[in-house]
């Protein structure tokens, strides 16, 4: 099996078992987002965070790139 990896697109930083983001990545999602991550009841609700989340990131990112 491989070693778990950040949900951020393109990043292979690996992580600890139980976390779904690096901590870089992990700063860049809204504390809202982070909640409903958190907080999530279902997996489906958790997925859909995620994929929320990735989103987010995916923005900063390409504003960042923009400076
Ligand atoms: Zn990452």
């Amino acid at each position: 099996m491989s070693e778990p990896a950040c949900h951020a697109i393109g990043c292979a930083t690996p992580i600890p078992a139980g976390r779904d983001w690096c901590s870089f990545h992990w700063r860049m999602i809204p504390r809202r987002l982070q909640a409903r991550i958190y907080h999530a009841k279902t997996a489906e609700e958790k997925q859909a965070a995620q994929a929320a989340a990735r989103q987010a990131v995916e923005c900063a990112e390409f504003g960042e790139r923009l400076l």
